[in-house]
């Protein structure tokens, strides 16, 4: 996922020391580090994801794994009550890690960039402090290690595989990721009420066209000079017909056709990132791409057997935390931790597919929130340097296992406690 965070940074806090730091000790901060020596990418979680089971089970909780591939469910019952799910991801990403930590990636060409492994470790630290403190709550806690989040396939797989008819269908949904640039100070989490991430999908457009000699281009219908001229009117789309009000994106992100200078090619591909909040601003945008692809086409004489062809691949609908639902578990933190704990932040363009947990009904509140990971110390290095901190997906990104995990661990302990009481 990608974040930017706004409002004013808090003084550095550690709100979180009293909740886990023995257990960080003891046990979360050598998983930490094992998880991130041996990462795996999307779909590949097998190792991964048999470490998360075995954690869950230590814990206590009844687990089933293969869910939508690798997924893993654990479920712990405390009596009658509300269910209560919180996800982890659990991939890394094709990325050579360039950070030199003694627990750097062992894996060569596979990193765990995005910061998939301090989740897990946060949400097994949650899932560890839940099942200690089952006095203080009553329902069910499923835990859920998801695989595939890097593109945008695991929540689908898991969801399809069966995760709210053959486990217990949750009445509240947590889930985190952490904040990379340092404007959410580790120790502090963020927070957006309604939408956090975005509508996001692939859409690639193949503009065809008729092929021959360089010479003799009025022989030829071009379908370079039609991907070119799609290229700008498609600039217009968001520019010229959706309210300024309404944040769109449409991204062309690569453009292919050709091989030599003097052929005209019979075929060009295009490839587009295409970003709203709306759902009826998405189904506008991919009806417009679609429209504007034919119009530009007809205009140059293209038959009708040679219309561009246009496909939707890989939608993440967008993440809406649900205001009450989030308003109750920041009123918690604060109570708990102090109003610095917790800090607005803005939403962003990017996808996250944390957001099908909450479309399957409308009646499953959802609520996502960031959890800052670098330290004033980094951030301070960095600025003597004169770098910005390196965003995740990066090689080097570094985030500070402490107290970054330690804050999650304590953040969503609460968030869920708040969760089952307040929860009907
Ligand atoms: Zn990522
Ligand atoms: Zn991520």
């Amino acid at each position: 996922m990608n974040n930017t965070v706004s409002g004013t940074p808090a003084p550095h806090s550690q709100p979180s020391d009293g909740i886990g730091s023995e257990d960080y000790a003891n046990h979360l901060e050598s998983l930490y580090q094992s998880l991130h020596r041996h990462p795996e990418l999307s779909f590949h979680e097998e190792q991964t994801s048999q470490r998360i089971a075995y954690e869950m089970r230590t814990a206590g909780f009844d687990v089933t794994e293969g869910v939508g591939v690798y997924g893993v469910v654990g479920v712990l019952k405390n009596g009658d009550g509300p269910t209560v799910m919180i996800r982890t991801d659990m991939d890394a990403l094709p990325i050579h890690e360039k950070t030199g930590l003694a627990y750097a990636s062992e894996t060569d060409g596979v990193m765990h960039a995005c910061g998939h492994d301090a989740h897990m470790t946060t949400v097994i630290g949650t899932a560890r402090q839940l099942a200690r403190q089952r006095d203080q709550w009553q329902g069910t806690l499923v835990v859920i290690g998801q695989p595939a989040e890097e593109i945008v396939s695991g929540a689908q797989a898991m969801l399809d595989d069966g995760l709210y008819q053959r486990f217990p269908r949750p009445d509240a949904v947590l889930g985190l990721h952490v904040e990379p640039s340092g404007t959410l100070p580790a120790g502090t989490v963020g927070y957006c009420s309604g939408f956090l991430t975005a509508n996001s999908s692939s859409v690639d457009v193949t503009v065809k066209g008729v092929g021959g000699h360089g010479s003799a281009p009025e022989k030829t219908i071009d379908p370079v000079v039609l991907a070119a001229e799609l290229v700008v009117k498609l600039q217009t789309i968001v520019s010229r017909e959706v309210s300024a009000l309404e944040p769109a994106v449409i991204t062309v992100g690569s453009i292919h056709g050709g091989t030599k200078h003097n052929i005209i090619c019979d075929q060009v591909k295009l490839e587009l990132s295409v970003r709203c909040y709306a759902d009826e601003t998405r189904d506008f945008l991919y009806r417009r791409i679609q429209e504007v692809a034919e119009g530009v086409a007809r205009t140059a004489r293209v038959s009708d057997d040679l219309l561009p062809v246009v496909e939707i691949r890989n939608g993440v609908p967008a993440l809406y935390n649900d205001p009450s639902f989030t308003d109750r578990v920041v009123a918690h933190w604060h109570s708990k931790f102090g109003s610095q704990f917790a800090q607005p932040v803005s939403k962003v363009m990017g996808g996250e597919d944390f957001a099908l947990y909450g479309r399957q009904s409308p009646d499953i509140p959802i609520m996502f929130f960031l959890l800052g990971s670098v330290t004033e110390e980094q951030l301070q290095q960095a600025k003597r340097q004169g770098k910005d901190m390196p965003y995740v997906h990066s090689p080097h990104y570094k985030p500070a296992p402490e107290p970054t995990i330690k804050t999650g661990v304590a953040a969503m302990t609460e968030a869920a406690l708040c969760a089952f009481q307040s929860t009907h």
